[in-house]
């Protein structure tokens, strides 16, 4: 493995690939999608419990894929539990211009110290394009999956 991709696999994000965070289905579940990244194969089946203040309440997935793409995931679903479905749509588009464009407007949707060491990690996927499809799968499956009600 050379240095850059050394970098890529930081330790937070091999930790979280291997032993990934809130990774079950979900059977009381408000929200639902489902994610695939052709490129790589990855899959995500997110899952979200949202109440009627629009918190979410709770927020798992389950699927298969690259370490990045489980990593993301898994990271994804620690920072938005308990927030409001607002905070996770800002978060949503601070993520995807952080991976789109050259800057980062982070800073303006309130994000914890802790979010941001995790979106660091992940940033560091920007130096191989192909593989932000995969660092970024779990964030569009959130945008579908807040999208879609379950009836
Ligand atoms: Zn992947």
């Amino acid at each position: 493995m050379d240095n850059d991709l050394r970098e890529l696999y930081q330790d937070v994000i091999l930790d979280h690939g291997k032993s990934p965070r809130n990774f079950h289905a979900m059977a009381n579940a408000t929200n639902n999608a489902l994610g695939h990244n052709p490129l790589c194969g990855d899959k995500i089946d997110l899952f979200l419990s949202i109440d009627k203040n629009n918190v979410i309440q709770d927020i798992s997935f389950q699927g298969a894929g690259c370490a990045i793409s489980m990593a993301s995931a898994s990271m994804m679903t620690e920072m938005l539990k308990g927030k409001t479905t607002d905070h996770a749509v800002k978060l949503f588009h601070a993520v995807h211009n952080m991976f789109t464009s050259s800057e980062t407007d982070i800073k303006d949707c309130s994000v914890s110290e802790d979010d941001m060491d995790r979106l660091t990690a992940l940033s560091g996927v920007k130096e191989f394009p192909i593989r932000v499809k995969c660092a970024t799968l779990a964030w569009h499956t959130l945008d579908s999956a807040l999208n879609n009600k379950k009836s």
